[in-house]
Formats: structure tokens, sequence, C-alpha cells
């Protein structure tokens, strides 16, 4: 395997497989990120001498501990808890929450090493961490998810603090897990500590478009990856995986800016809705009443197809935006996508292209903005959550998201300018994980051997 040509890369890469096994998802993302920094070792020899590479791959600190909790029978049930406490360079460790059954240290370990970079993208003082537990919530009373929310912070609280490790929401983590969590905080510490959570409720110290902000975030990128080409999203047809916090706001500022989103997703199946996806239903269905898309598509009639277990991403579409989970996007996929004349991919999920399947792309010339770039505006949001936190203030809706438009363009634009510098015009890919790179290294350098 050639990561790019440059053997103490390669070296160091043997090492991390080694000394992290069988964590496939966190093999490949630290993979995806070494593969670009060649010629930044080659032009920033001081990184190479303090060993940044091996020790940004290093997390700071490894959580993993036991939670206890009994459902409405009483029957008891033991779930695994993780927090990748991974870098905190640039402040305090940040990221959110996966409640899956999935979810495993070689997840948790994925996710927090893209955070890092991701935040760094920001411009944000934030630092970078995941976590989460193999707890599945579906089809659990709100009683159950309370007592496991509450099981889950009565360890977790004593790694937490507002200066110190900001968890936020993710894959079944949303307002509801977010305000038990911080309940149980509020309880045991005796402190009204309002920023060590974010995505918390409006009435309670959350921000205005935090729920918003990573899908308007990813559209908002898309639209400016177009508007790079002379083009735009006006009309365009766009393709959306996932039917979850992500996937509904991607669906809304997609349609705001005047495209007609043709699909959603979930784990058995996609709809397929021509006429374009009727959101007031789908937010009825999904976040009201917690259902799954085929029920959206009987209640759209005639207008709608629920196909089961296929792939979203045969369907012929102009845009596409995964926004459901990891490697959902496979080479197979992103042939189809080519073929039907794809102009644009961007990442509302975390690393859900395979890296066979950005090669197709890659090789076919189509904009590509990976998850740590395009998905970024959930977390910058998250710090600004932070920030009214900090100044017991609370803006309006129109000015958190004029921020949010200016941070996307901001990444956007860094990202861009640097793949540019380093020789790789265009590529977003090379461009954010070299821009998110240097910023975290410099912080490191200047930070002595900690
Ligand atoms: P949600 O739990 O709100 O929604 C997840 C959606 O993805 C659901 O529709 C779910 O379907 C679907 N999904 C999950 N696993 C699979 C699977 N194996 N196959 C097909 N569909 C699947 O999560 P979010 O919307 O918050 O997160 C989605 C993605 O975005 C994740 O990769 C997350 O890490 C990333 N992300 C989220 C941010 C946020 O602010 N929330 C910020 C940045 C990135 P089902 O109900 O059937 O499981």
């Amino acid at each position: 395997m050639h990561l790019s040509q440059t053997p103490a890369i390669e070296s160091i890469y043997a090492t991390i497989l080694r000394r992290n096994p069988g964590e496939a998802e966190f093999h490949q993302a630290v993979r995806e990120v070494l593969g670009s920094l060649g010629p930044v070792l080659a032009k920033r020899p001081e990184f190479a001498q303090a060993k940044i590479i091996e020790r940004i791959c290093e997390p700071e600190r490894q959580l993993i501990f036991r939670v206890p909790w009994t459902d409405d029978s009483g029957e008891v049930h033991i779930n695994r808890g993780f927090r990748m406490e991974f870098n905190s360079a640039l402040g305090p460790y940040k990221g959110g929450l996966r409640f899956h059954p999935s979810v495993s240290l070689g997840i948790v370990k994925f996710l927090g090493f893209e955070q890092v970079f991701k935040n760094a993208l920001t411009g944000m003082p934030i630092g970078g961490g995941k976590g989460g537990s193999d707890f599945d919530p579906k089809g659990r009373s709100d009683a159950e998810v309370m007592r496991f929310c509450q099981s889950f912070m009565t360890e977790l609280y004593r790694h937490l603090g507002e200066y110190t490790d900001v968890p936020a929401g993710d894959i079944g983590v949303g307002g509801r897990e977010i305000g038990y969590l911080f309940g149980q905080y509020k309880r045991i510490t005796n402190r009204y500590e309002s920023g060590v959570l974010t995505g918390k409720g409006l009435g309670w110290g959350g921000a205005q478009a935090r729920t918003e902000a990573t899908g308007y975030g990813t559209v908002l990128f898309t639209a400016e990856m177009l508007r790079h080409r002379g083009e735009d999203l006006e009309g365009r047809r766009v393709s959306v995986s996932g039917s979850g916090n992500v996937a509904i706001y991607a669906i809304e500022k997609a349609q705001q800016l005047g495209a007609t989103v043709i699909t959603c997703s979930d784990s058995t199946g996609y709809v397929l809705d021509e006429k374009g996806i009727d959101l007031d239903l789908l937010k009825q269905v999904k976040e009201t009443e917690r259902g799954r898309v085929s029920h959206y598509a009987e209640r759209r009639g005639a207008h709608a197809a629920f196909v089961e277990g296929a792939s979203v991403w045969a369907v012929p579409t102009d845009v596409a935006l995964p926004c459901a989970t990891q490697n959902e996007l496979s080479e197979t996929d992103a042939v189809a996508l080519v073929r039907n004349g794809v102009k644009a991919v961007a990442e509302g999920a975390n690393m859900p292209t395979t890296p066979e399947a950005f090669r197709v792309l890659e090789q076919a010339g189509i904009p590509f903005g990976p998850g740590k770039a395009a998905n970024a505006g959930g977390v910058a949001t998250s710090a600004l959550e932070m920030q009214q936190n900090a100044s017991r203030d609370s803006w309006t809706f129109a000015h958190t998201e004029e921020r949010l438009v200016e941070i996307m363009k901001h990444i956007h634009d860094t990202c861009s300018e640097t793949a540019e510098r380093y020789g790789s015009p265009g590529n977003y890919v090379a461009g954010a994980n070299i821009a998110g790179f240097e910023l975290v290294a410099e912080a490191m350098v200047a930070q002595g051997l900690i």
C-alpha cells in the first residue's frame, strides 16, 4: 500500500496498525489523513522532528466504562461507554456522543480522530473528542432512555467540564438524550454549567440553529463548491441518505436554495419521491413519531415509493449528500453516481464514502466535500453555543445562521487555498487534511512535548 510515497509515513502507519489491532474504521481514517501529509513533512521538517504524526494519532486519553441500567420490566442491562479525549491542543475536547449497537473502540477512535482536524478547520478554539455507547435507543421508552443516560453520565461526569471536555449529540443522541445527560450532570455536580454539553434545548442554554447546523452547513459547503465552478443548486436534483438530524436539515437547506430533494433513507431502505420530499411530513414521522421512512412513503401516497434494502445511490441525481453513517457509499455506488452524471458529492455523515468510492469520484473529476470540512457546521455552531453560554447571552436564529454561513465559506476557502498551495488544486480532501493538520501541529509544537 502506498500512502504518499513517503517511507517515514508508511512506517508510522504500520506501527499504528500494530498498536490498534482490529480497529478497521480507525485505520481507514488515519490512512486517509496520512495519505495527504507527505508534502507537508517535506516542507516542514519541524513536524517530523517533534514526531507530531505519531503523537496526533495517539489519543491523549481513552475512557471505557460500564453502564448498568434497568429496563421497564426490571431486567438489568450492561452496556459499554466510551469517551475518546483525542487532542486538546486547540481547546477543550469537543465532539458528539453516539448511541448505536455498532459503537466500538475502533468506531469511537475513528470519529475522535476525524474530529480533531474538523474542529481545527472551523477556526474555533476547540480540541477533538468523541464518545458513545453500544446502547440502542430504538424501541426503548423515554423512561428507559433516561435511566440509561443517567447511568452513563454518573461515570462520565468526572471527566467533563466546560474547560475540559464538552460532548454533544451524534447518531442516536438528540435533544431528548442531551436533556437527560445534562440533568444528571447538574444533579451530581450541583453546578448549572451550561457550557458542559451542547445541543441543549432552546429554553435552557441551547443555541438557535444548532439543530439545523450540520445539515445546513453541508449544503452551504456544497453550494460553495458549485459556485467555484460557476454553478448552483437551483433546479438541481439532490439525493440525501439518512433521515435523522443531519439528513432532515440538509434537505431543508437544499430546498431553500431551490433544489428538489428526491430521496431519504434509513437502515431498512430508501424513499424515492420524484416530486420532492415533503419535509413537514418527514419531520412528523421521524422527529415527532420516531417512525421509519417506510411510514413516510405510506402516508405520502402515490408520490413516493419505498424501496427496501437497496442503495439510494442507484437513483440518478445531480448532487449526492450521504448523511447516514460510515462506509455507506461504496465503489459500486460511486460508479453508478458517475454514470448517472452526478455533479458534486459532499459528506454530511462522517466517512460515509469508502476509499475505493472516493477514488472513482476523484478520477471522474467530481467535486467532493469530505466530512471533516462539509459537516463541520454542526460542531462550529456548538462552539457558538459555548460562546453564548460563557457570556450568558443568546443570539437570534438569523445572527447565528449568518455566522454559520461565514464559517462554512471560511472552511471551504481554507481547504481550497491549502490544496492549491500544496499542488492539488480542487482536491478538498487534501486541502482539509493538510489545513487541519497544520493548525493542530503548530499548536502542538508551540506547547512542547506533552
Ligand atoms: P441520527 O441518529 O439523527 O440519524 C442517523 C440516520 O442514519 C438515521 O436515518 C439512521 O437510520 C441512518 N443510519 C444509521 N446507521 C445506518 C446504517 N448502518 N445504514 C443506513 N442508514 C443508517 O444521526 P445524525 O443525523 O446526527 O448523524 C448522521 C451522521 O452525521 C453520522 O455519521 C454522524 O457522525 C454525522 N454527524 C452528525 C453531526 C450532528 O451534529 N448530529 C455532526 C457531524 C457529523 P436508522 O434509524 O434506520 O438507524
